[in-house]
């Protein structure tokens, strides 16, 4: 749990950019030592001042107890711990919110994300994309399974949405200041936060990069968690599901008429067929199958409604830490484009006053 403090600005600080970088944390004690060194690193090849934010997603490991001594040593670092275990979603936006810098850059701990590749996300933010996120061109570490199912989940959620939602892209990404103000703006539980970023609009551009197998530690996204982000992301980003209904039962319709054309040819020339138990049992099952289907499809959906009227906040937060040592104010002329004058209020500032 040694920390090396480097203390100062980085090299070439420009002062007139702020970089935020966060990072969600979930039972990540294995690979915490090498992800604050790269980070250190990190933040002395930037050219503006940087502040990390670990958010702590309600881990049971000894995460915590090593961010809150790194933090306390290190002028750069904050610290979110969300009172359990909210979901990466939920815990990307706390850090986003408590952002207080002109691009904020969102990236897993495990270093499946490398923090060099910030620095050409940072490189296409100058050239004035928005939002600029990172397409993984080439997986390592993965199985053939993720892989396939990855690429599956991919390409139906593109035939199921009009959005516009990147393929092969995770939530590795830059965000400038209007996407964040936007991103802030948009109160849903049901978070999909790429899919969130898609829907906005805005220049969006891609830096491909080659994800490397995770360092250390374990996937924190087993199957069953995948299928739940895939289900949520499809019924967060589209309609179609509901309209499968129509198009079954008329389909189902169908069949049943043809099927009643043949009882009547079969009564009528009487050759020798009898609808048996057999055809009963399998209209009846299939039926029923498809009836418990479409009655879940729409349960989905009013669970989700569900989660909004309740109208909760999105997380919870236990203990800040570091956020006492606001980055630097900049003079407004100094900042790219004036954008502070733009930005108003963050709403971090809000959220964090609610404690
Ligand atoms: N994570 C989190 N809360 C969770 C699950 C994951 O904050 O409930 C974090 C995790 O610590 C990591 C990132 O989300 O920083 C991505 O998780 P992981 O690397 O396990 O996912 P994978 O790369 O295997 O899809
Ligand atoms: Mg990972």
């Amino acid at each position: 749990m040694e920390a090396t403090v480097i203390q100062g600005t980085g090299t070439g600080a420009n002062v007139s950019l702020r970089y935020s970088l966060v990072l969600p944390i979930y039972n990540e004690e294995q690979v915490l030592p090498r992800l604050v060194e790269r980070i250190r690193l990190l933040i002395h090849q930037l050219d503006g001042e940087t502040e990390a934010i670990f958010v702590d997603d309600g881990s049971h490991d000894g995460s915590v107890r090593y961010l809150r001594c790194v933090v306390a040593a290190e002028p750069r670092f904050r610290l979110i711990e969300l009172s359990r275990n909210f979901g990466h979603q939920i815990a990307i936006t706390a850090g986003m919110d408590a952002a207080q810098g002109d691009a904020v850059i969102v990236m897993d701990a495990d270093l499946q994300d490398p923090p060099e590749v910030v620095l050409d996300l940072v490189a296409k933010w100058k050239e004035g994309f928005e939002i600029v996120y990172a397409r993984r061109v080439k997986r390592e570490g993965e199985s053939l399974f993720k892989r396939f199912t990855a690429s599956l989940f991919y390409r139906l959620l593109e035939k199921m949405t009009t959005v516009d939602i990147p393929r092969d892209v995770g939530d590795f990404r830059l965000v400038g200041p209007k996407a964040l103000r936007t991103f802030r703006q948009m109160p849903e539980q049901d978070r999909f936060v790429r899919g969130m970023f898609g829907w906005m609009g805005f220049k969006q551009a891609a830096v491909p990069f080659e994800r490397p197998a995770r360092a250390l530690g374990q996937t924190k996204y087993p199957f069953w968690k995948m299928v739940h982000l895939a289900a949520h992301a499809i019924v967060s980003f589209s309609e179609r599901p509901l309209r499968l209904a129509l198009w079954g039962g008329l389909a189902i319709s169908a069949l049943a008429v043809a099927f009643g054309a043949f009882a009547i040819y079969a009564w009528a020339f009487e050759t020798g067929v009898v609808a048996g138990w057999t055809s009963t049992v399998m209209i009846v099952s299939l039926l029923c199958g498809i009836n418990l289907f479409m009655t879940g499809v729409v349960g989905m959906y009013v669970g989700s409604i569900h989660a909004e009227v309740k109208r909760r906040p999105l997380y919870v937060i236990d203990r800040l830490t570091g956020f006492d040592r606001a980055m630097p104010a900049v003079p407004v002329k100094n900042r790219r484009s004036s954008r502070k004058s733009r930005i108003g209020v963050p709403a971090n500032v809000r959220t964090l006053r609610q404690l």
